[in-house]
């Protein structure tokens, strides 16, 4: 249900007010409503307080029974905004709206929305450090590096920078990895590469000279030289190119053209909000929800 919704409108016909958030994010199994009081174990009720809602232990009358946050232990105790804007955050954030169109529909402030897209982007760092390596036997994949500009801060001055991304991608498949690298050294890239990809894969990049020693650790390791030609057909038929990972650069520089860039500081959760979106495709908001609803602070 949740990771059905695709636009504002849909939330806000479903979602009325706080109660009704909360009431769904329940239903979804995403916050629960079963708790014991830590002191005498008897089952707490829920109240509506202010704006928010809390469990009070039925026996509270003891001073040692306390009240506990309907939001501890799980993903939106990072939060403070209501059920009910936090769900259409999330709803439109993985609907791919912009922060601008975001803050349209909630009337939040941008720094709230910035923010809680932040969080969601965190979400994603977190899923990619769980994912599996890529390729395989009988797989290619293609590495490459390729260079954004971001903009950092320091002393009130915007400064533009140029920051390396190295990337690799399975041939046939979405499922990429991608991290910024400080440098394209050998040492650098190479045990990233490594970490990523199963060594049974093929791997193909262009000529750079640090990829000079891959073939030690890939079953095989074929170069295509850009500058002579894109494209290279083996005796046995392979091809060799990178134009996989060259379409997935584009998708990466697109929205930052779009939006004028991005600071250093939010690229690594930008590019791990990418993978997950590649990687998961039309499972990418039933990913999300899993995410929040498995959350553990
Ligand atoms: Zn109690």
């Amino acid at each position: 249900m949740l990771s059905t919704l695709t636009s504002a409108a849909e939330v806000a016909g479903l979602v009325k007010d706080e109660e009704a958030a909360l009431k769904l994010l329940v239903d979804e199994g995403v916050l629960t409503l079963d708790r014991i009081c830590k002191n005498c174990g008897s089952p707490m009720a829920l109240r509506k307080r202010k704006n928010t809602f809390e469990f009070r232990c039925r026996k509270s009358r003891k001073a040692d029974c306390s009240t506990e946050g309907l939001r501890k232990n799980s993903w939106f105790s990072n939060t403070r905004i209501p059920l009910k804007d936090a769900l259409m955050i999330i709803v439109l954030w993985i609907n791919k709206y912009t922060s601008k169109q975001i803050v349209k529909e909630t009337k939040l402030s941008p720094s709230t929305v910035v923010d809680f897209r932040n969080y969601l982007r965190n979400g994603c760092s977190e899923i990619v450090k769980k994912y599996e390596v890529i390729g395989g036997q009988g797989k290619v994949v293609q590495i490459d590096e390729s260079a954004v500009h971001t903009r950092k801060y320091g002393r009130g001055e915007k400064q533009r920078e140029l920051t390396w991304i190295l990337g690799a991608i399975e041939d046939g498949s979405r499922k990429c990895m991608m991290q910024i690298v400080p440098n394209r050294t050998k040492a650098v890239m190479v045990p990233l590469i490594r970490s990523w990809i199963d060594g049974q894969s093929e791997v193909h990049t262009d000529c750079h000279k640090s990829y000079g020693t891959l073939s030690r650790y890939f079953s095989a390791h074929r170069t295509v030289n850009h500058n002579e030609e894109f494209k290279k057909v083996m005796s046995d038929g392979t091809i060799v190119h990178t134009n996989t990972i060259e379409s997935l650069w584009k998708r990466v520089k697109q929205p930052l053209k779009e939006g004028n860039g991005t600071s250093e500081s939010l690229l690594p959760s930008y590019l791990d909000e990418i993978i997950v979106r590649e990687r998961e495709g039309d499972r990418f908001a039933s990913r999300i929800w899993k995410f929040i609803k498995d959350f553990k602070p």
